[in-house]
């Protein structure tokens, strides 16, 4: 008997897994593609190293810090270009720096004077406890220039999401706090230490070969703890255990176990709802996604009219815009491409253009590298090579209004002891830090419930005995 059984071996299921091994509890992860690491895909394409998924993670997660060194691989870490703190903005077919400081902000011309005046004023606004959504939020306390200019292209680049879908309170809870706490979000972010120091010290890395390193070094440690190509698995409850069967290469396998933890996006859950008590189901599957392609491109730095010198850029929302925003992957990572090419991984789609992802993959290539072309002033957008296209279908959760009721009912099932988990970042942040510690919670969880089921059992084999 096993004491859990992963399903699903993205960053979720394998760092679940990993934190299992260091607690000596006997697991399975079963995964029914042919490679591990789930969304973290790095790829070689001619000289260029490049990510279909996710690109860099920040150094302020201590779970994923630890992990990192728990698996010995801190000298594999590539840390980005400092330059890479510097972040644009594309608004009004310009380019526009982020400020990154007070002296930079008042000289801006992102924001208007009277927007400005209206951050100073934010004291007097009355704080609201109900939960609102991220436009009501950003509207009443800061007006509409920040939220068109400031927060919609900030959360274009993490959720994809629809501003009056989002709830603030799942999406920025520390300002929430702040809120809360000092009535004032602005004078809040000066007063509370907690919340400068959540942002000191602040480096981005990756890994010398790639974001998929990580999954790579944990699969690696745990190799024949994780079963690739487990085809129509099927899960039903026995009296105190669960009955698991899959197969692979046609071949039927089963386990048994005591619990279940899934570490699959929450639309596939739709795959498990018959185990899942009433009413439960429908908590999770219902959470929406946003579609995004990633588009990696080409092009010679001599064709560039603009600064790369950043991060890249987000797209504010404009009525013929599709693009999201883009990377720019080489001033990054400069030995990622040959030092005459700039190597950009744009995102586009998401809620709001849910319908680009089902056009072919030339269409978006070309719509792609036409919006490139005007944001970084290329004078011809077919001297932009496209070098690899994803289409990530169901691309990232979206923490909708009513998110954190969702969340609470997941963590009720949880504690219901009936040995059914879940990790993954549909649940409490949508990184991979955020996912890491996620999953590093639910493990809590599950140790206790281990502990609870192997007393017990001790308990009854006693009573036998006597
Ligand atoms: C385009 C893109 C860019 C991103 N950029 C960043 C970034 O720069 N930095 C960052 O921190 N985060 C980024 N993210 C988010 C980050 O990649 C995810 O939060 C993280 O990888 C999610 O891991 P997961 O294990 O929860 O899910 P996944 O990686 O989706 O893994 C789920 C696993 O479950 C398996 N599975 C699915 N359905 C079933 C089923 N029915 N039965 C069994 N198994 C199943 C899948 O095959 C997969 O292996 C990005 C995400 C995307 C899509």
């Amino acid at each position: 008997m096993k004491d859990v059984i992963i399903i699903g071996a993205g960053i979720a299921g394998l760092s679940a897994g990993f934190e299992l091994y260091k607690n000596n509890i006997d697991f399975q992860i079963l995964e029914p593609t042919d490679r591990a690491g789930g969304a973290i895909e790095t790829l070689k394409i001619g000289d260029c190293l490049i990510e279909s998924g996710p690109h860099t993670f920040s150094s302020l997660s201590k779970e994923t810090m630890e992990l990192i060194k728990d698996l010995g691989i801190e000298d594999l870490l590539q840390e980005a270009d400092p330059k890479a703190k510097k972040r644009s903005i594309y608004r009004n077919g310009q380019l526009v720096a982020v400020p990154s400081g007070l002296k930079e902000f008042i000289k801006t011309d992102i924001l208007s004077k009277d927007s400005k005046m209206m951050l100073l004023e934010e004291l007097f606004i009355k704080k609201e406890e109900k939960e609102e959504t991220v436009q009501d939020f950003v509207e009443r306390r800061f007006g509409r220039e920040v939220l068109k200019n400031f927060i919609q292209p900030y959360l274009n680049g993490l959720f994809a999401g629809d501003v009056q879908k989002l709830s603030a309170n799942a999406v920025f809870p520390k300002l929430k706090e702040l809120e809360k706490k000092y009535r004032s979000i602005v004078f809040g972010m000066f007063l509370s230490s907690k919340f400068r120091s959540s942002f000191k010290g602040l480096t981005l890395y990756s890994f010398t070969n790639g974001m998929e390193t990580l999954s790579d070094e944990i699969h690696n440690k745990l190799k024949n703890k994780v079963t690739l190509g487990a085809k129509d698995i099927e899960i039903s409850r026995a009296k105190d255990f669960y009955i698991v069967n899959f197969k692979v290469n046609n071949k039927t396998i089963n386990y048994t176990a005591n619990s279940i933890l899934f570490a699959i996006p929450a639309y596939a859950m739709s795959e498990f709802a018959y185990l899942l008590p009433k009413g439960y189901a429908s908590e999770i599957t219902q959470i929406e996604y946003s579609p995004i392609a990633t588009v990696v491109q080409t092009v010679d730095k001599s064709n560039v009219g603009t600064s790369t010198e950043g991060f890249g850029y987000l797209c504010t929302k404009e009525p013929h815009k599709k693009l999201l925003g883009t990377i720019w992957t080489s001033s990054i990572f400069p030995d990622r491409a040959p030092s005459d090419k700039m190597l950009l991984t744009s995102y586009i789609g998401g809620t709001l253009n849910k319908k680009i992802i089902d056009q072919p993959k030339e269409e978006i290539a070309n719509l792609t590298a036409k919006e490139v072309a005007e944001t970084m002033q290329i004078s011809d957008s077919n001297s932009i090579e496209t070098i690899y296209i994803k289409v990530h279908t169901n691309a990232i959760p979206q923490y909708n209004l009513g998110h954190l009721n969702r969340v609470k009912r997941i963590e009720e099932l949880m504690d219901t002891n009936i040995g059914l988990f879940f990790t993954g970042n549909y649940l409490y942040g949508i990184s991979i830090n955020d996912t890491v510690k996620t999953s590093r919670k639910t493990v809590e969880k599950i140790k206790i419930y281990i502990n609870t089921v192997k007393q017990s059992t001790h308990i009854e084999k006693d009573l036998v005995k006597n």
